[in-house]
């Protein structure tokens, strides 16, 4: 019997991670399915002991299921405790494991445009679990500045206090300088593109706006008018779910498959 993958949500309805894994079980011929299941989060724990129990090799968890699949693992790995979110869970037979592979899926992404964060200043619109994962890497990975700006400043000021960051309004955007502008906010994403949660970006910079749909968001657009790069989150999708894919089956999964897999991702998301 093949063995069985999940992602977790609540609600789970569109998720690219099925196509990314099945495309992956296919090339590497490992005989494993993945599958989508909804979990709400207070029912979490009890599910997920089931499944497991059930034969399900690992599974991974989104949005509201990731503090919960935090509580709910035998063993975190720290850098998924720092952030407070496991997104990915490994069972070996007889306990779970947690992880949380944003982070490296940003900086993988962010390298695939021949761009690192050593030592670059960089500032993140939002304030949401995606900043955490974001903000934490940089920081581990050697930029020399972070700032987080939101529009509620507690939640920025709560959020950077704890990664050890700068904070800020998101009101106050123009005045702050940066070498690399990361947006993790929804604005403009499916389906209301076509705005952004700001107006301008500086020209000489980098620009990583985590959403994947549409793919050219208005801030990209902004961006290269003004003379800044600018990338879609759709690579960090991709790599977030290879280093799943690797903790679960011990492969670092290559170029052909990384290129061919991204091509039909964005096929799929462009409803061809
Ligand atoms: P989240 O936890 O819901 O946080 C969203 C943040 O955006 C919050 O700080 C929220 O502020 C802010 N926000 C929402 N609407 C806003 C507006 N109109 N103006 C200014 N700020 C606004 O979401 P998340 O999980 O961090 O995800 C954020 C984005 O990243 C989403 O678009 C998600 O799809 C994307 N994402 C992509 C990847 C990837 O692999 N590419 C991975 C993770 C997330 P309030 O708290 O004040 O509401």
């Amino acid at each position: 019997m093949s063995d069985i993958y999940l992602v977790a949500g609540h609600p789970i309805g569109h998720s690219l991670s099925p196509l990314i894994h099945t495309m992956l079980f296919e090339y590497y011929n490992l005989d494993c399915r993945y599958e989508k299941i909804d979990i709400a989060p207070e029912e979490f724990e009890e599910k997920s002991k089931e499944l497991f129990s059930v034969g399900v090799k690992g599974m991974n968890v989104t949005i509201p299921d990731k503090i919960a699949a935090l509580e709910s693992v035998d063993c975190v790995d720290p850098y998924a405790l720092s952030v407070r979110a496991v997104n990915t869970v490994r069972f070996d037979g007889s306990r779970t494991y947690g992880y949380n592979t944003d982070g490296i899926g940003f900086i993988k992404a962010l390298g695939k445009s021949g761009i690192s964060v050593k030592g670059k200043n960089m500032l993140i619109l939002g304030a949401g679990g995606a900043v955490n994962s974001v903000a934490k890497k940089s920081l581990m990975e050697g930029a020399s500045k972070i700032t987080i700006l939101a529009r509620d400043i507690q939640k920025a000021q709560a959020l950077a206090e704890r990664i050890g960051v700068e904070y800020g309004s998101l009101s106050d955007y123009e005045q702050y300088d940066y070498d690399i502008l990361v947006n993790a906010t929804p604005v403009g994403m499916h389906p209301n593109p076509g705005v952004s949660v700001v107006d301008t970006v500086k020209p000489d910079t980098f620009v990583y706006d985590l959403i994947y749909n549409p793919e050219t968001t208005r801030l990209m657009e902004i961006a290269r008018l003004s003379g800044a790069k600018a990338e879609n989150g759709l690579w960090m999708l991709i790599y977030q779910a290879f280093e799943s894919f690797r903790i679960w089956h011990g492969i670092e999964p290559d170029e052909i498959i990384a290129q061919k897999i991204y091509t039909k991702a964005g096929d799929t998301l462009n409803g061809e």
